[in-house]
């Protein structure tokens, strides 16, 4: 279970993760904002460099869509809710962007 940190992004959000998270090998970190919002960054290097996977978990309604679209399979479902499985081999092709039907999994 994450432990909470209790620092502050700004006065808007509040981080929760795992007391191991680096960003650099894949590491997941949870951000709950205050607008009652929780998101799950995924970050590290892929194909293209430096990534970030972010999903709001609250607007994923577990259609798997981006789960049977993603070329390189990275994505899978965590009960009802997509993870991130491998950002190494992602290639910021944004596929699981576009076909997202509830704005919830985005690619930087
Ligand atoms: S950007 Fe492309 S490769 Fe990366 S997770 Fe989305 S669909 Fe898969
Ligand atoms: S396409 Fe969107 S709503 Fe469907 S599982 Fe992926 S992130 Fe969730």
């Amino acid at each position: 279970m994450p432990e909470k940190n209790n620092k502050n992004l700004n006065d808007d959000a509040a981080i929760v993760a795992p007391a191991n998270f680096n960003a650099c090998d894949g590491g997941e970190i949870e951000i709950e904002t205050n607008d009652g919002l929780t998101m799950r960054k995924t970050s590290g290097k892929g194909k293209r460099g430096n990534t970030t996977i972010s999903i709001i978990v609250n607007y994923c309604k577990g259609c798997e869509l981006c789960v049977a679209f993603c070329p390189e399979h990275i994505l899978e479902m965590d009960k009802e809710i997509v993870k991130v499985i491998d950002i190494s081999k992602c290639t910021k092709c944004n596929m699981c962007e576009y076909l997202c039907p509830d704005f919830s999994i985005s690619v930087e």
